[in-house]
């Protein structure tokens, strides 16, 4: 089926959607986008996502073409249109083209910021195999900007670490930055001790996941402990469980690192019941 999109206040079809080779988010990664989930053609976590979109806009001063209640509607008429059940949104807004290339900002009074979204249908998105089977990871240097909390367009160098991951056999890769792990190429990391969760505090160093700061909350709904520290991949490898959290995977378990497997090498009992609670929890929220 050929996808409806929305570009810069019009819903298209995909073959017609067009921005301008000066747009600067293709010369310069000058953009910033949000991945949100749909399950059962409603929106999980929409209010998160919306909030870390003007956080990454106000930090790169930039400014929103549309409202927040504009957002939403935008999302719902293309979950309507498309007829997803299961699936995503993508969102980029973009500082736009003033119809030249130049690495000083155009004037916001007279260059628009630009706005896509488009969906991905993912039928069963919740049911994904993979949950079953965990997923196994490598470890591999962070290359990556310091400014890791603004959500930009900038995704080379984690996706050259989905390559290195695709490379090794395996799944994925999380990467590690002056000994500790960061986080994974386009999720956060955790591991399990005993009944602690424990994962990185939130700085500049990663994303502010949406998903990371909801299972931090019902963390407590699994009779868990949280510690938000750095953690090596030694501590890692050692750990009794170890999982990643994305808008797209959920909570996906990790049973596998740099060829050591965790516990008996299958998803652990806690991480899968984070799984169940947060999918519970966010289906009954959604909207
Ligand atoms: N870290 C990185 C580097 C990511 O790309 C993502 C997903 N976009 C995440 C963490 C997870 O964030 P969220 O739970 O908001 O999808």
């Amino acid at each position: 089926m050929t996808r409806t999109v929305y570009v810069n206040g019009d819903y298209v079809s995909e073959h017609d959607a067009k921005i301008s080779i000066f747009d600067r988010a293709f010369l310069m990664a000058d953009g910033v986008y949000e991945v949100t989930s749909v399950l059962g053609g409603k929106l999980i976590d929409f209010d998160g996502h919306a909030k870390r979109l003007e956080r990454s806009l106000s930090e790169l001063d930039m400014r929103s073409p549309v409202s927040r209640d504009a957002l939403l509607d935008i999302h719902r008429e293309l979950v309507r249109v498309n007829a997803i059940t299961d699936g995503l949104i993508y969102l980029q807004i973009t500082r736009g083209s003033n119809g030249d290339r130049d690495f000083v900002f155009p004037d916001p009074e007279t260059t628009e910021p630009g706005i896509v979204l488009f969906t991905q249908n993912k039928p069963g998105l919740a049911n994904s195999p993979a949950a079953r089977t965990g997923l196994k990871i490598i470890s591999i240097e962070d290359q990556r900007w310091g400014r890791r909390d603004i959500k930009t367009v900038q995704l080379l160098y984690p996706s050259m670490g989905k390559m290195m991951a695709q490379k090794a056999g395996v799944d994925d890769a999380w990467m590690v930055e002056d000994g500790a792990v960061t986080e994974g190429t386009s999720n956060n990391a955790y591991i399990i001790k005993g009944n602690t969760i424990i994962t990185r505090a939130l700085s500049n160093d990663i994303l502010h996941g949406i998903t990371r700061a909801a299972v931090l909350r019902f963390a407590n709904e699994a009779q868990m402990q949280v510690e938000e520290r750095n953690f090596t991949i030694d501590e890692a490898k050692d750990a009794d469980e170890a999982f990643i959290t994305s808008a797209s995977a959920f909570v996906m378990p990790v049973v596998e690192i740099d060829g050591v497997p965790l516990g008996d090498g299958t998803p652990g009992a806690r991480s899968r019941r984070l799984r169940e609670i947060y999918l519970d929890e966010s289906l009954k929220a959604a909207i």
